[in-house]
C-alpha cells in the first residue's frame, strides 16, 4: 500500500524534531504535527526560558560580590516584566528558528493538534493522512495532585509567564524544577519557601550533594521545610493564599508553585484505536528498539517515562530515525554515565553513579571529597563553599561517578562525563595536569580518600 507518508511524527518537541528532521535527510516522506509551540517543552516552558531566568537570578550575587572587586553600585533594581518580555522575544526567534529547520530539511509541518485513528492513520484539523510509522512524540505535562485548592496553585508552565514576581512563594516538590525555581525566585528576590514531603530533597542524587546544596540554600536565606505537605490551599479575601499542612500548620504566600512531577501526555490522542500499551505509571510502553505494543507506532521522549532530559529525547529521535531509514548507521542509544545538571544556585553537576548506587551495586568504593571557598569569593564576604566529589572503585581504580556543588557544576561536568564514558580510572584523573587556577582542577587534585 503506498502511504502519504513514511513516518508521521506527533510533536515537534526536542525527540520529534531530531527524528523527523533526520527522517526526512535520509530521504524519508516525513510530517510533523504541532498543537501548541515549535521546539516543544524545552524551548518554550523548560530548558531554554528556565536557564534565562537562572541566569536573571545570578546577577542578584554578582552585584553583591562586586564591591569585594571595588565596584560600587547604587541600589540595583529589578524589572519582572523586562526579564519575561525580552525572554519572549528570544523564544519566539528559537520557534522561527525550528521552523525554519523543519521546513528546510523537506519535513511537512502541520500545525494542529493531531490523532490516531488507526494504526496507520492520522487526523488533524479535519484531513487525514496515512504513513508507514506513526512516532508518538508527545512529551509530558505537570501533574499537581488534586488536594483541596489545587486550583490556586501553578505549575512550570504559568511560571514562565507571570506577570509580576510574586512577593511571596511557596515552592512544592523537591525535583529539579522545584530546587531550579526556588532558586530563581529567591534570587529575584521574591521570600520563597521550598516545602518537600520528605527527608531531604533530590532524592536519587548523592547524598552529599543534596546536604551540601542544603547547607548552601539555607546561608542564602532561603526557608526550607522538609517533612511537609500541604493539605489544602485557601484563598483570602486580599487574593493572598492560606496554606495548611498536613501537620496542622498553616503559611501565608502570594504563590503556590507545584512542582510534584510530569505525567505523559496523551490527551485525545487516539491510543484506544491502537495496540499501544502503557506501562505501570501510565507512560507509553516500548521494547528497546522504541516499538510500543502496535508494530506501526513507536514512541520516544518524556512520554516513554525513561530519562526526561532533552539530550537524550534528542538521541532516542536520532536512533529512531537511524534504525528506520539508514540501518546501517544505527546504534543504540547508551544510557549509562548521562551527565545531569540542576541549576539552582549554586548549580549540581554530576555524571554517573551516586556513592549509595555504588555501594548498593556491590562496588569496594573509595571516596575522594573536597569542599573550598573558590577563589572569587575569597575578596568578597560571600561564604559559599564548593563541594566536587569523587566515587572510585578501588578493585579497578575506575572513576564510577563525579559530582559537584558549585558555580558552572554543568559546564564542569560535560568534560568528566567524556572521561568517565571512556573508562578513566583515577590515576588517569590524577595524571592530568590541572588548569590553573579554576575550581575544575580540584577534580584532578584530590590525592586522599575521605572514606573507604
Ligand atoms: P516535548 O519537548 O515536551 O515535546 C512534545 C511536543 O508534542 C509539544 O510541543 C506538544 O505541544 C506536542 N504535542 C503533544 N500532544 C500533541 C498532539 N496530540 N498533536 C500535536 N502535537 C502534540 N531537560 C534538560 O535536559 N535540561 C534542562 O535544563 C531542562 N529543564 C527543564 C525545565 C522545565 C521547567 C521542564 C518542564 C523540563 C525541563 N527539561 C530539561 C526536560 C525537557 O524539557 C524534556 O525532557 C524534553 O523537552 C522532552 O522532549 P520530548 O520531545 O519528549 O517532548
Ligand atoms: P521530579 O520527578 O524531578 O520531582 C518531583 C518531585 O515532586 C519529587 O521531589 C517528588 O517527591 C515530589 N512529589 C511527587 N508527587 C508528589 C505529591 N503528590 N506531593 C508532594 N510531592 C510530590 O519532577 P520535576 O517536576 O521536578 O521535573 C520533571 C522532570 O523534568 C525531571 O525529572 C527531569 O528529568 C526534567 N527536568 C530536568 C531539568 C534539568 O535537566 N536541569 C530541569 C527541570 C526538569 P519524592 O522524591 O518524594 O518522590
Amino acid at each position: 500500500m503506498a502511504y502519504d507518508f513514511d513516518l508521521y511524527v506527533i510533536g515537534a518537541g526536542s525527540g520529534g524534531v531530531r527524528a523527523a528532521r533526520f527522517a526526512a535527510g535520509f530521504g524519508a516522506k516525513v510530517a510533523v504535527a504541532e498543537s501548541r509551540y515549535l521546539g516543544g517543552t524545552c524551548v518554550n516552558v523548560g530548558c531554554v526560558p528556565k536557564k534565562l531566568l537562572v541566569y536573571g537570578a545570578h546577577f542578584a550575587e554578582d552585584f553583591e560580590q562586586a564591591s569585594g572587586f571595588g565596584w560600587s553600585l547604587d541600589e540595583a533594581q529589578f524589572d519582572w516584566p523586562t526579564l519575561i518580555a525580552n525572554k519572549d522575544r528570544e523564544i519566539n526567534r528559537l520557534n522561527g528558528i525550528y521552523r525554519n529547520l523543519l521546513v528546510n530539511s523537506g519535513v511537512t509541518l502541520h500545525e494542529g493538534h493531531a490523532k490516531i485513528v488507526d494504526p496507520h492513520q492520522v487526523e488533524i484539523n479535519g484531513e487525514r493522512f496515512t504513513a508507514r510509522n506513526i512516532l508518538i512524540a508527545t512529551g509530558g505535562w505537570p501533574q499537581i495532585p488534586e488536594i483541596p485548592g489545587h486550583e490556586h496553585a501553578i505549575s512550570s508552565n504559568q511560571a514562565f509567564f507571570l506577570k509580576e514576581l510574586p512577593k511571596r512563594v511557596l515552592v512544592v516538590g523537591g525535583g529539579y524544577i522545584a530546587v531550579e525555581f526556588a532558586g530563581i525566585f529567591h534570587g529575584l528576590g521574591a521570600e520563597t519557601t521550598l516545602l518537600y514531603r520528605g527527608e531531604l530533597f533530590l532524592r536519587g542524587f548523592d547524598g552529599s550533594v543534596r546536604k551540601h546544596l542544603q547547607e548552601e540554600l539555607t546561608k542564602r536565606g532561603m526557608d526550607l521545610q522538609f517533612n511537609a505537605d500541604i493539605e489544602r490551599i485557601d484563598k483570602q479575601a486580599d487574593g493572598s493564599l492560606k496554606v495548611t499542612l498536613k501537620d496542622g500548620r498553616q503559611l501565608e504566600a502570594d504563590c503556590v508553585f507545584y512542582a510534584t512531577g510530569r505525567r505523559p501526555m496523551l490527551d485525545n490522542l487516539g491510543l484506544e484505536n491502537t495496540g499501544v500499551k502503557l506501562d505501570k505509571k501510565g507512560f507509553v510502553e516500548v521494547d528497546e528498539l522504541y516499538q510500543t505494543a502496535e508494530p506501526s507506532i513507536l514512541a520516544l521522549g518524556d512520554v516513554i517515562g525513561r530519562v526526561q532530559l532533552t539530550p537524550v529525547a534528542l538521541a532516542e529521535g536520532m536512533a529512531v530515525a537511524r534504525r528506520l531509514f539508514k540501518p546501517e548507521q544505527y546504534r543504540p542509544v547508551d544510557y549509562k554515565m548521562i551527565p545531569t545538571a540542576v541549576f539552582s544556585l549554586p548549580n549540581i553537576g554530576t555524571v554517573g553513579l551516586t556513592e549509595e548506587e555504588a555501594r548498593e551495586a556491590g562496588h569496594e568504593v573509595q571516596i575522594f571529597e573536597s569542599r573550598f571557598r573558590p577563589m572569587k569569593l575569597t575578596l568578597t564576604e560571600c561564604q559559599e563553599r564548593t563541594l566536587m566529589k569523587l566515587v572510585v572503585d578501588a578493585k579497578t581504580d575506575k572513576v564510577l561517578g563525579c559530582h559537584m556543588v558549585g558555580p558552572e557544576a554543568g559546564e564542569i561536568v560535560q568534560g568528566l562525563a567524556i572521561a568517565l564514558k571512556a573508562g578513566a580510572t583515577k590515576r588517569d584523573f590524577d595524571e592530568t595536569i590541572g588548569v590553573h587556577p579554576t575550581a575544575a582542577e580540584e577534580f584532578v587534585t584530590m590525592r586522599t580518600p575521605v572514606a573507604g
